[in-house]
């Protein structure tokens, strides 16, 4: 095939505009992006070998190989790995197909127009728009590439301003090679960041790079003088060159490591390498299990909760390895889906290496596993609400949905999830300006009350301006602020927590049970009574839009409220139900 050029799609054009005009400074990056990418294609060529070995064409030594140069001031980058089939080029870098860097641009158009100060390093971070970070130093990409049991290799060229070649090629060995011709700021012994040189490079690789498990390596060359048969420099004589290879990372797994040998840096830069994260953890979870299943893992719960995190494309689950061999990434059988969030890898001898996906998921091992990291994910949570509040505030903050949603959903899975979640729960209070767990509810309720009292509205505002809050609020009684939609439907599973119902404050009677409003209560029957023909009236006039009229004791200076029927969904299940139907 001739070359050919292609246009961008519009988003990559408008993302490689923001890259190369950088909105953000922190260059060396790309390097690791890259690294990263080409440790991804070798653990998928490694994962496809597992079932077809034909495809490995006899050489099983992976590598990723730098070669700077500073003549043609390039950095290359190769790797032995899956590689590229010409479609497949054009999809995964031709065009933005992933809907994470459409959200990414979305995001970053939002908080343009919101001037919100969103540092870049966290969007890219969030929304890892890896390959493109290469035209930050770039003039000019190249990328050759042979798809692992093909023959037919491609080239793929560009400078980032609009357009790309592709053209056929040789390629001797498979997976791809990326030469980056470098722009004037980076190379040279002047530019303050030189990625021709092998010392800066190999820097880099050990700062951001260090774990990747596929050995970095590199070519050093020195000069050195000659010496002679003693040992002794020989005076005047040619200086002699020397070519030494070199591999640039430890490649030591951090989680073997015993846990009191790994400061807090290292596992936040081992995290921020492996899976591609951006902040500190929130939480790390490191733990080595012996007797029974035999397994190591090391477990985090992210800064932020990613932004797709509860659509259908994100995909939740930790890598699997089997005495340190990679066998699968997001393995999502092992933890359940209410942990979602949860990040991280297990590394098990228990865990066999060559059955398919489909059975290891279903192994006895794997959920023996799971149960136990599920236990120590739980606990440790329990033990941060207690002892660390703010911190637990934050998490909840991140990440409460999820359990919420848990609660919900085991309506249909049927397993004891409220048992293990609902002291972990907390909603808004009309009594604190913090969230409340339903334990301090219940712990200062007042004896007479009999009832966990919760409002839905979309904001605090809101709520408390329904007609029915002022006669809780004198009476001194607490009101839960549901505020997000999922809040109501996880109660409404939950129905009782510490043997107390609980109660919308728009639906059906409220049954306090104080004295004074037994004699409220009473004084309401009497008047509805006496006032039986405007009742019937009333409803005449409303027909069908009101289910029933009723003289009631629930309001104090209101005239009259909506209130949904005890038994029927409340009305802001309704107003759900509603959004959800058009
Ligand atoms: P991500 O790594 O998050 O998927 P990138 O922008 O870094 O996003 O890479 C885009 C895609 O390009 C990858 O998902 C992969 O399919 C493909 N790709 C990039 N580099 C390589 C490589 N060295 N070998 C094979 N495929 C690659
Ligand atoms: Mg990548």
């Amino acid at each position: 095939m001739a070359k050919t050029t292609h246009e961008f799609q519009a988003e990559t054009k408008e993302l490689l505009n923001l890259m190369i005009h950088s909105i953000y400074t922190n260059h060396e990056i790309f390097l690791r992006e890259l690294i990263s990418n080409a440790s991804d294609a070798i653990d998928k060529l490694h994962f496809e070998s597992l079932q077809n070995r034909d495809i490995l064409e006899g050489n099983e030594d992976y590598e990723i190989f730098l070669v700077p140069d500073k003549e043609s001031h390039t950095l290359t980058i190769s790797d032995n790995g899956i590689g590229m089939t010409k479609d497949e080029v054009v999809e995964n870098i031709g065009t933005i197909a992933k809907s994470g860097t459409k959200a990414f641009l979305e995001q970053l158009q939002k908080a343009k127009e919101n001037n919100a100060e969103l540092t870049d390093k966290e969007m890219i971070g969030q929304f890892g728009v890896g390959f493109y970070s290469a035209f930050m130093v770039a003039e000019k990409v190249t990328i050759t590439t042979r798809k692992a049991g093909t023959s037919e290799a491609v080239r793929w060229e560009s400078t980032g301003d609009g357009s790309y070649t592709l053209e056929d090629c040789e390629k001797e060995s498979r997976g791809t090679t990326i030469t980056i011709t470098l722009g004037k700021e980076f190379y040279g012994d002047e530019a303050e960041e030189n990625f021709t040189d092998t010392w800066n490079l190999q820097n880099l690789v050990k700062k951001y790079s260090d774990y990747v498990r596929y050995p970095i390596k590199m070519n050093f060359e020195t000069e050195e003088m000659p010496r002679d048969d003693e040992g002794k420099i020989i005076e005047g004589a040619e200086k002699i060159k020397k070519i030494e290879l070199k591999t640039l990372n430890s490649m030591q797994p951090l989680w073997t490591k015993s846990k009191n040998d790994i400061t807090k840096e290292e596992y936040t830069e081992f995290i921020k390498n492996q899976f591609h994260e951006w902040e500190e953890p929130m939480e790390v979870f490191h733990n080595k299990a012996e007797g029974g299943v035999e397994y190591t893992s090391l477990l985090y719960i992210p800064a932020k909760a990613p932004f797709n995190l509860y659509h259908t494309d994100y995909e939740p689950g930790v890598q699997l390895y089997s005495r340190h061999v990679f066998i699968m990434d997001k393995c999502k059988d092992l933890l359940p889906d209410y942990l979602r969030f949860v990040k991280g890898l297990v590394d098990s001898p228990d865990l066999s290496l060559n059955i398919s996906r489909e059975l290891l998921q279903q192994s006895r091992e794997l959920k023996t596993i799971g149960k136990n990291l599920e236990k120590t994910i739980l606990k440790a949570l329990e033990r941060m609400l207690k002892n660390d509040r703010e911190k637990y505030e934050k998490f909840w903050q991140e990440f409460g949905k999820s359990l919420k949603i848990g609660i919900y959903n085991s309506m249909y899975t049927g397993s004891n999830v409220i048992d293990k979640l609902k002291e972990l729960l907390l909603f808004a209070s009309s009594k604190e300006g913090k969230e409340v767990s339903l334990k301090e509810y219940v712990e200062r309720m007042p004896e007479s009350q009999k009832k966990i009292y919760y409002a839905t509205g979309t904001d605090k505002a809101t709520i408390e301006k329904l007609p029915q809050m002022e006669l809780l609020k004198e009476k001194g009684l607490e009101v839960l602020y549901l505020l997000d939609p999922v809040d109501e439907f996880a109660i409404e599973t939950i129905r009782t927590y510490s043997d107390k119902e609980f109660q919308s404050i728009s639906r059906g009677d409220l049954d306090l049970d104080d004295a004074e409003s037994q004699e409220a209560k009473k004084e309401t029957e009497e008047i509805a009574k006496n006032n039986d023909d405007l009742v019937k009236d009333i409803k005449e006039v409303l027909g069908d839009k009101v289910a029933e009229v009723k003289i009631s004791s629930r309001l104090k200076s209101g005239a009259v409220c909506l209130v949904a029927d005890a038994m029927g969904p409340s009305l802001s299940m309704e107003h759900t139900f509603a959004a959800m139907d058009n």
